[in-house]
Parts: C-alpha cells; sequence; structure tokens
C-alpha cells in the first residue's frame, strides 16, 4: 500500500481520531522572545511556538547556528536605533538548512544552507518561515561559523574598505580593535587584496598570544594601545602612513589611530566599545583635511537591498571563504538551552571575551 492511501483523514474521518492524528504530527519550535526593553538576562525568555507551513514562496527554515553579536545586547536593551517591535525575537543573522519549500518556490530545495538578509528577522529560535527574497542560498561547504556571521562582519569589513577611500596593493589601513570579529575580517580581506594592516588592541597578559593570532590571519603589524603612541614604523619606512583608518572603539584609541593617517584621509567610525566620544583635534580637520566619517551595515543594507553591489560582495566574501582566504572569527558554541551564557559574556563591559559566542541550535 502506497504511503498516500494511509492519509489520516480517511482512515480516521468517522473515528475522532483524526484530531488526535494532528495532534500527534503537531510539531513544535523553539524561540527566545522578549516584550520590554531592558536587561537581557531578565526581559528574554524561551518559548514553543508551533511550526509554521510555508505558504506561496515561502520556505521553512531550521536553523542551524547564530551569533550573539553586541548590537544584538543593544537592540535588547532598546538602546540600538532600530527597534523591532515587540513582543520581538531577537537575533539578526544566522544560517540554517531549508526543511520545506512552499508553493511557486524556484532555485531553492530541501537541504539547501540558507542565511537571512533582512535586519531583526529574529534568528534566536529553532525554526523560521522566511520568503524567498529574504534570503541567500549559501554553498553547503561553505563553513558552519563563516555562513553563521557573513551577513554583519565580513561585510562591515568589505563596504568599508571599498566604499571610503581607493586602496591599491602596498596601501596600508590602521585599525583599533582589531582583535574583533568585525577586525579579523579586515585583516584577511587586506591580506587578499595586498593591503597593509597595522592594526591596534589592548594589552593583556598573554598578549604574544593574540599578536600571533592575528599575524597568522595576515596582519602586517599587531601594537597594543601603548605600543602605538611611540612606534617608528611609519617614520622608519616599514610601511606608508593610513590612506585609511577603521575605530571600533573611540575614546584615546581614535585619536592614537588618527594621528596617523595620511592628509586628507578618512577615519571611520562604526563601533564605540570604549563608551567614550570620539574627539578630533583642531588641527587635524585644519592642517590635514582629515575626513571623519561612520559607517553602518543596517543602512547601507536597506539602501541597496536589490543592488547588484550587494549580490557581487556576497560572492566575493563567499569566495573567499570557501578557499580558505577568510575566516570566522574565534568562537564559542554554545547550546540552544544555555543561550544565558552567551548572552551574559557577550554583555560585560570590560571587554577581553576572546570570542564570539554561537547559538547552535542541533
Ligand atoms: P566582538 O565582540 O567580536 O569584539 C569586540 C571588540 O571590542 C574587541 O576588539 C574588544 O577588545 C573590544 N572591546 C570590548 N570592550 C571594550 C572596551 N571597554 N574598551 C575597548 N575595547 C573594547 O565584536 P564585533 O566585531 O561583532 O563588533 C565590534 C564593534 O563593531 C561593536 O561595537 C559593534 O557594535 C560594531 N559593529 C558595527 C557595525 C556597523 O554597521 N556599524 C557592524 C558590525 C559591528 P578586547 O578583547 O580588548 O576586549
Amino acid at each position: 500500500m502506497s504511503a498516500s492511501a494511509l492519509k489520516p483523514s480517511k482512515l480516521f474521518h468517522f473515528t475522532g481520531l483524526s484530531s488526535m492524528y494532528q495532534r500527534i504530527s503537531r510539531r513544535f519550535a523553539s524561540k527566545l522572545v522578549y516584550s520590554e526593553y531592558g536587561d537581557p538576562i531578565k526581559v528574554i525568555h524561551k518559548e514553543k511556538e508551533d511550526v509554521l507551513e510555508p505558504e506561496t514562496k515561502q520556505v521553512l527554515i531550521k536553523m542551524l547556528a547564530a551569533p550573539v553579536n553586541p548590537a544584538d545586547i543593544n537592540t535588547i536593551q532598546g538602546k540600538y536605533p532600530s527597534k523591532p517591535p515587540l513582543p520581538a525575537v531577537p537575533g539578526n543573522e544566522g544560517v540554517g538548512v531549508i526543511e520545506k519549500v512552499g508553493p511557486e518556490v524556484e532555485g531553492l530545495c530541501e537541504g539547501d544552507h540558507v542565511v537571512p538578509l533582512t535586519n531583526n528577522l529574529g534568528t534566536w529560535r529553532t525554526h523560521l518561515v522566511l520568503p524567498t527574497n529574504n534570503i541567500l542560498k549559501v554553498p553547503k561547504n561553505l563553513g558552519l561559523v563563516e555562513a553563521a556571521t557573513l551577513t554583519v562582519n565580513p561585510c562591515t569589513a568589505y563596504r568599508m574598505l571599498r566604499d571610503f577611500i581607493p586602496l591599491k596593493p602596498g596601501d596600508t589601513v590602521i585599525q583599533n580593535g582589531a582583535n574583533s570579529a568585525c577586525g579579523q575580517n579586515v585583516i584577511q580581506i587586506c591580506r587578499s587584496w595586498g593591503v597593509r594592516t597595522v592594526n591596534v588592541v589592548r594589552s593583556r597578559p598573554d598578549i604574544e598570544k593574540l599578536k600571533s593570532y592575528l599575524m597568522d590571519l595576515g596582519a602586517t603589524h599587531v601594537l597594543t594601545e601603548e605600543e602605538v603612541r611611540s612606534t617608528d614604523i611609519f617614520k622608519a619606512g616599514k610601511v606608508d602612513k593610513p590612506k585609511l583608518a577603521l575605530n571600533c572603539v573611540g575614546g584615546k584609541s581614535a585619536l592614537e589611530i588618527m594621528r596617523y593617517l595620511q592628509n586628507g584621509c578618512p577615519i571611520i567610525t562604526y563601533g564605540g566599545m570604549s563608551r567614550e566620544p570620539v574627539t578630533v583635534p583642531t588641527s587635524a580637520l585644519i592642517f590635514k583635511d582629515i575626513k571623519v566619517r561612520g559607517f553602518w551595515m543596517t543602512r547601507w543594507s536597506k539602501e541597496k537591498s536589490d543592488s547588484v553591489e550587494r549580490i557581487e560582495m556576497f560572492e566575493e566574501l563567499i569566495s573567499m571563504m570557501t578557499n580558505n582566504d577568510l575566516r570566522g572569527p574565534v568562537y564559542e558554541m554554545i547550546k540552544f538551552d544555555n543561550y544565558t551564557e552567551a548572552l551574559m559574556n557577550t554583555m560585560t563591559v570590560k571587554g577581553m571575551i576572546g570570542k564570539k559566542f554561537i547559538l547552535d541550535f542541533s
């Protein structure tokens, strides 16, 4: 007898067993939810929901992994400019596998790995139904961590290196917070393009270990915040003065990297991890004409959602990743049930965490 002949409606219609069958076949998903902004540990809880059927031009995705980024924490705290309507499921990026395709879906099938493309879709959940125009199919040989963290940090690094000043092989980029996930991407993309990087990190007891990790990624120089103040690498001609400075820290750290810029060149602020403002010396503006700019990936992605540039960016990044020229950040996988561990570790104000925490839904 074929499977279709065993349709429950035919077997159980008159016996009252139909609803029992539906209850048995009902599948549950889990999601994290918050209904008010505040301390993530207090406002987030886990909830069950039905696994939904994909409708026309939709797919059902089983999430595999999703990172906890600093911006996710700020969003839950209500301190981030993009505020999802409440109640909301946190999580801005991740990777999943298609479990089921709805009617009229073309070019995607069960088993494909996909990455959600729109901000604040709520990726900290086991299952997600999305329209096909909101996802990007990624190759199955793309690493899980690389795929789960594709849309935020690699894209931010890529755009900042592409969009503010033309860089050619041999040019120099200077950055602080160089051990951040974004900084690690900057180092590797620059290495791939032949661009040199001067990387500034905070000192720590095992600083040599961190320095050699970043050198292995392709850093040209790694200096602590103390060392960068007195370095002779520019005067001695070991590298040209930077054409681009990337700042995710602020305060004195931003000042130090700005100091070395060539005249007329930009410093791009994309994060404020020290919570200190960026101050610009008057002389840097008058005599050096330093361009003080900012970058926000969320805005870029909204403005360029259907652009060729966006497709080309993903193609280039994915190709670097599958060729092992661009690897994901240092990370630790955390089982979904232990999500509070990932939150607490990412929330620490003093930093020095040394890795990205990635929720594992398996
Ligand atoms: P990670 O968690 O990977 O890295 C955090 C970085 O911040 C580390 O380099 C860490 O250095 C440093 N840091 C943490 N606390 C402090 C502190 N108190 N003072 C100085 N440095 C500190 O983060 P991401 O790479 O995911 O993000 C880095 C920053 O970039 C965040 O501010 C994030 O919001 C921002 N960002 C912005 C984007 C945009 O579009 N504008 C997109 C992506 C990220 P240490 O090891 O010394 O603590």
